[in-house]
């Protein structure tokens, strides 16, 4: 199923991930009551903001970590007519309006629900609010109306303010996949090759350069001369596809471990690792000491770097 969260729970990589987050902190008595997701244009992050909110406003929605789409709150949520739903969007026109309209969301926020269990506010392109509306913000993510749940979206992590930023769970969506889906092949095939370097900085170093050699070849094959700031935010994204190949390779680790009774522990470790990285590269840290430092982490988490390696070699053909 799409566009519920159990559909965006199955997939692969960090959308699953951000999914199985959401969906855990649903069935968890003490709900987050600020939730930051982030992640390029067209990662899904309005989809899956709306399937959260749906749960949050149906009444069976907490205990199922979904909505059940039947009742009369979920479908005023598909009409996009819910009393207790609150969707500021991101349309730049309106930016001078946003102060007021953020003031009234938030007062509301504050009233008793009409029909739902609580009340939800959802902002778009949260990087984008006025100062004055990101203190207003601060203030109520400081005091959180009760049962009220927030919810932040943005395409730019690293320009929200860190003070919001600190009173979110926050939760990273990939780039979507699809069209470009040969790019993230040729990106996945270089985990072997990345991950078999002996000298972890050196690797890091030669990852990145291969990345940024993608990147410049797409845009010739685009016939668009490359922009160094454009090719650099290229090759950003393009790393960050290779940690989402990353992740991927670490869940099956996980599941496998969590199967056999193996250890779990160095796997979360590494997982939490890869993210952090993930994070890193967005806030325009510097690439190739990033990926050199997380393949240096890998290594001490119990030599994952090897198994890794071997996990992301294409598997041979038996008519070779
Ligand atoms: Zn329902």
């Amino acid at each position: 199923m799409s566009g519920t969260l159990a559909g965006f729970e199955s997939e692969a990589g960090a959308r699953g991930r951000a999914a199985a987050a959401l969906r855990v902190g649903l069935r968890t008595a003490r709900l987050a009551h600020a939730w930051l997701l982030y992640g390029p244009l067209g990662a899904g992050k309005r989809a899956l903001a709306r399937a959260f909110a749906a749960a949050l406003l149906c009444p069976a929605g907490r205990e199922r970590a979904e909505a059940c789409g039947g009742c009369r709150d979920c479908r005023l949520v598909q009409a996009g007519t819910h009393p207790d739903l609150q969707w500021l969007e991101g349309d730049e026109a309106q930016r001078g309006a946003r102060v007021q309209t953020l003031r009234e969301a938030i007062a509301e926020l504050a009233l008793a629900p009409v029909s739902a269990p609580g009340r939800v506010l959802v902002i778009e392109q949260t990087d984008r609010l006025h100062p004055a509306a990101a203190n207003g913000l601060l203030k109520t993510l400081e005091e959180p109306p009760d049962g009220a749940v927030i919810v932040l979206l943005t395409e730019r992590v690293d320009r929200v303010l860190p003070t919001i930023r600190s009173r979110c769970r926050e939760l990273r969506l990939p780039a979507a996949r699809g069209a470009a889906s040969a790019e993230h092949a040729a990106i996945a095939a270089l985990l072997p090759r990345w991950l078999e370097h002996r000298d972890a900085m050196e690797g890091g170093a030669w990852v990145w350069a291969e990345l940024a050699a993608l990147a410049r070849r797409r845009d010739e094959e685009a016939g668009v001369s490359s922009e160094p700031a454009a090719l650099r935010a290229r090759t950003r994204t393009f790393a960050l596809w290779l940690l989402d190949a990353l992740l991927e390779r670490l869940r099956l680790l996980v599941r496998e471990a969590a199967l056999s009774g193996g250890a779990l522990g160095p796997l979360e470790n590494a997982l939490s690792r890869v993210e952090e990285a993930a994070r890193q590269i967005e806030g325009n840290a510097p690439g190739p000491l990033v990926l050199g430092v997380l393949a240096e982490r890998l290594d001490t988490a119990a030599g994952l770097r090897s198994v890794l390696q071997r996990l992301s070699q294409p598997v041979q053909s038996v008519t070779q």
